[in-house]
């Protein structure tokens, strides 16, 4: 049985207040979810001990959404793995579109930060994805290939035994552009084979998680795909009922 996962992305959102009022919401909502499937949200840095403190004892986990690829050291401004575990972060994302693509960061920087987190005993988040113009132009399959490859080569393939994989298209994220199911499927079944050729049982054990304009209305759909386990929510993981529901249809 793989593992099932719904992450929701908070992005650079949220205030002391709108936090306390999501997660109150949130941990009344989800009670009666157990560890597996899990759900999570992934925070902005500021608020990794206030959110920790509300989650204690429930079943919501805790991760972030960024993190730097270095230990320690004079590195102004970034967030180390290990800071990240202090406040008992169970994941972290790297590799966001909005992060390589606004911040420039690449896929060999990824990879390094991917390394980080586990080292630090962290789940990395890894996304991978195209954009439109990739898809139109038919290198959807070759982009993906390369931005795992990044991290397969640092790594190794089996580190992908402590990780998960989501696969997100930069045209739906944030956008309301949802890839049909088919869409998604058929891509979250390229990168199961991908690495079933060099790891059968891994690969039929990974999670791969959707992300792109999920919402209450289409996660049920999506997450019916045999090769989607779950999802990472970013826009509707501020509304509690909406987090809620998708929580609720990866059951
Ligand atoms: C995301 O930020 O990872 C994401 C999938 O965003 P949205 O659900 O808003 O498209």
């Amino acid at each position: 049985m793989r593992k099932k996962l719904v992450a929701g992305n908070w992005k650079m959102h949220g205030s002391l207040q709108e936090n306390s009022t999501l997660l109150n919401a949130l941990v009344k909502g989800i009670p009666e979810l157990e560890s597996d499937p899990s759900c999570a949200v992934c925070v902005p840095y500021p608020y990794l001990a206030s959110v920790q403190s509300e989650l204690q004892n429930t079943n919501i986990k805790l991760g972030a959404q960024n993190v730097s690829q270095h230990e320690k050291g004079a590195y102004t401004g970034e967030v180390s793995a290990s800071m990240l575990k202090d406040f008992n972060c169970t994941y972290v994302i790297v590799g966001h579109s909005e992060r390589r693509m606004l911040f420039g960061e690449s896929s060999q920087v990824v990879a390094e930060k991917y390394v980080a987190a586990q080292k630090a005993g962290l789940v990395p988040i890894l996304c991978v994805g195209e954009t439109l113009e990739q898809r139109d132009s038919d290198v959807t399959e070759r982009v993906i290939n390369d931005q795992l490859s990044a991290v397969i080569t640092l790594a190794g393939v089996n580190s992908l035994e402590n990780a998960i994989v989501a696969y997100e298209p930069v045209w739906a994220i944030g956008t309301g552009k949802t890839a049909t199911p088919q869409q998604a499927q058929e891509i979250h079944h390229f990168i199961r084979q991908g690495i079933a050729a060099q790891n059968e049982k891994l690969a039929a054990g990974m999670t791969i998680l959707y992300g792109g304009s999920v919402k209450a209305s289409n996660a049920a759909e999506l997450f019916a795909m045999s090769d989607i386990d779950g999802g990472l929510i970013g826009g509707a993981s501020l509304i509690a009922d909406d987090f809620i529901a998708i929580c609720k249809a990866i059951r």
